[in-house]
């Protein structure tokens, strides 16, 4: 069903993805923006639902580029461990008897926390697949109904070590993909898209990853794989391959130019410059990097060379925040105090990287208040103390603002939260939802 809508809002102020503004209104028709700019020159249609904004400022929505909403469930239950150790005794533990109907209840509070700390976009890096499609269509679905839009990246594995609810062979991993692809394909308004996404070097073996690749490439899809998040795994590359990660993943018959690589704490320069130089980009996750002790990416050097990024949350319990301004701040902070040196980045350029490279990083109309993107905004409230004084916006958006400023969302042209609630789902099904589905879960 398409809804045909025009909207306007007007705010009295705006971040557009070009600067700072005063008082804006957007217009956009079907979702898609056709006009921006002072009230004074850009008129509300006839017909046009208006949402007005006073004391409040537009911000492009946040797009979060790394995500495993089922994590969310097990927040807490998995904290302060090594590595290996959360993965085993959280993930690896609970997972594999999640239902369809799970996943959806996973869904619904990953993304609901999501809208409503700003999130608009999210990309769901999905690999408990249980040899089908029922998992990812009930997330996918549950993305629906609160109205976030979402990337469904599928995810190709066959590490035998993990549990059987994430692998498939190399066939039913391509089948499962293109099926899902085309069944969800929409081009014009893009509130799903599917693309695929080889584990890792860890969790796929070069062929999977081939495949991955593959499939990316007939779909006209970026690829995701995480790479180089620990340590141990460029130990592992070396002693396997002979290669760091990336430079083994670039000697696959892969394009690094579609490749979305997720991580890179330990990437050295001679792997950063082959990202750069063969237009590959990143999905960032600081705020997971430092809950899980993994290491710091030189996120300031990607940067330099022109690397796309785009900064992710990460799963709910290696974080434990869904919120990309959050992982705007962090990364500022976790740069400078890497770098000794408090001008390593800027605000404006970590807002960039949760907002328009991110959209770019997935390769869709988002991340900027402009004609031709898609109307995803939201709306701060500039009578928060934590936005005080008023004439710093950008800067105080990334560095101070509480998330009690966000007020409204609007993915699409359609509002999905309102005065800070949730339009389309009520909050206390999906508390009640996770309350039952987590009964007796533990850490011991
Ligand atoms: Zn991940």
């Amino acid at each position: 069903m398409t809804i045909n809508t025009t909207i306007a809002i007007t705010a009295d102020r705006a971040l557009t993805g070009d600067g700072a503004h005063g008082p804006t209104r957007v217009v956009a028709e079907d979702g898609l923006i056709v006009a921006v700019g002072d009230p004074a020159a850009v008129a509300i249609p006839s017909g046009a639902t208006h949402l007005d904004w006073s004391h409040r400022a537009m911000v492009p929505g946040t797009v979060n580029t790394h995500n495993h909403s089922f994590q969310s469930l097990l927040r807490g239950i998995g904290d302060d461990l090594p590595f290996l150790a959360w993965r085993d005794r959280a993930l690896y533990r609970y997972s594999p008897k999640l239902t369809a109907h799970d996943m959806a209840t996973a869904a619904l509070f990953a993304f609901g926390e999501m809208l409503l700390h700003g999130v608009t976009t999210v990309c769901d890096f999905y690999y408990v697949n249980a040899q089908g499609n029922d998992h990812a269509s009930a997330t996918i679905e549950a993305a629906r109904r609160l109205g976030i839009r979402i990337v469904l990246a599928r995810c190709f594995y066959d590490w035998d070590g993990a549990p059987a609810a994430y692998r498939e062979t190399i066939p039913q991993a391509v089948a499962h993909f293109e099926e899902l692809h085309k069944r969800y394909r929409d081009p014009e308004r893009h509130l799903v898209t599917i693309q695929p996404a080889p584990h890792s070097q860890h969790g796929a073996t070069p062929a999977m990853i081939e495949a991955g690749a593959g499939c990316a490439a007939d779909a006209g899809e970026p690829w995701h794989i995480h790479l180089a998040e620990e340590k141990y795994q460029v130990d592992q590359s070396l002693e396997r391959f002979n290669a760091r990660p990336i430079h083994a993943v670039a000697s696959l018959q892969v394009d690094l130019a579609s490749m979305i690589a997720v991580h890179g704490c330990w990437f050295d320069a001679s792997e950063r410059q082959v990202l750069a130089e063969r237009g590959g980009s990143l999905a960032y996750c600081p705020g997971s990097n430092m809950f899980l002790g993994d290491g710091v990416t030189d996120l300031v050097d990607l940067v330099a060379r022109g690397v796309r990024v785009g900064l992710g949350t990460d799963g709910g319990c290696s974080n434990n925040r869904v919120s990309v301004f959050d992982e705007m701040r962090t990364a500022a902070l976790l740069q400078k105090v890497h770098r000794t040196d408090g001008q390593a980045i800027d605000a404006e350029t970590c807002f960039a990287l949760g907002t328009r490279t991110a959209g770019e990083v997935l390769r869709l109309p988002i991340g900027r208040i402009a004609p031709g993107y898609r109307c995803d905004v939201v709306a701060l409230d500039l009578r928060d103390p934590s936005l005080w004084p008023a004439q710093a916006l950008e800067k105080n958006v990334v560095y101070a603002l509480s998330s009690r400023a966000i007020t409204d969302v609007v993915v699409d042209g359609q509002e999905v939260v309102s005065s800070r609630r949730l339009c389309n789902v009520h909050l206390d099904e999906v508390q009640a939802r996770v309350a039952e589905l987590t009964r007796g879960w533990t850490r011991d």
